[in-house]
């Protein structure tokens, strides 16, 4: 798809940064055949314009210093989001994906296993999930996966899949609390 940098982000672009963008555009058939413009920022680790209508500029903004495919997904996630609520589009995609933060950091990491390099930012993770993200990231994707189905029959999904990782945390902790007590036997 035709990738447009802006100014700004074509002085700060570096080889990483295009090569993990292309990446995780291939997962992305909701977007190929639309012309992205790719936007640098300070302040956020990234950011999008959500589109109103199917045939908005798309556009997304990124920090290029410690970028991760997470943040990549969650800002092109936005743009499904957005493109998934306009009428015309709406037939080429799956589902509709409900707006806000959490919904896109759901969606972003039950997309692939690639946006499980980093923590969401949104949904809300127990610190031991947090600091050990990468020993819970697939056990997470999962549970996602599992949220959006969930969500089909059930209106409190999120409420159900935060329960549901903080009870892995919970068992995670209770497994090692297990494992030192049967060093301290033996
Ligand atoms: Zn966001």
């Amino acid at each position: 798809m035709p990738l447009r940098f802006t100014p700004l982000m074509k002085k700060r672009l570096t080889r990483r940064a295009r090569f993990m963008l292309q990446t995780a555009l291939r997962l992305f058939p909701e977007l190929h055949g639309k012309t992205l413009t790719v936007g640098y920022t300070r302040a956020h680790l990234g950011s999008a314009l959500v589109p109103r209508h199917a045939e908005a500029e798309l556009t997304i903004r990124l920090k290029v210093r410690k970028l991760s495919y997470n943040t990549i997904g969650h800002e092109l996630t936005h743009l499904v989001q957005g493109l998934s609520h306009c009428q015309y589009d709406r037939e080429i995609f799956t589902g509709r994906i409900p707006s806000g933060e959490k919904p896109c950091d759901i969606w972003t990491l039950a997309r692939s296993e690639l946006f499980c390099d980093d923590a969401p930012t949104y949904l809300k993770l127990p610190p031991a999930v947090r600091e050990h993200w990468l020993h819970y990231a697939k056990a997470v994707r999962a549970l996602c996966i599992a949220a959006i189905e969930k969500r089909a029959t059930h209106r409190l999904y999120i409420a159900w899949l935060e329960e549901q990782i903080h009870q892995l945390a919970r068992r995670s902790l209770e497994q090692n609390d297990h494992e030192m007590q049967l060093q301290l036997l033996f």
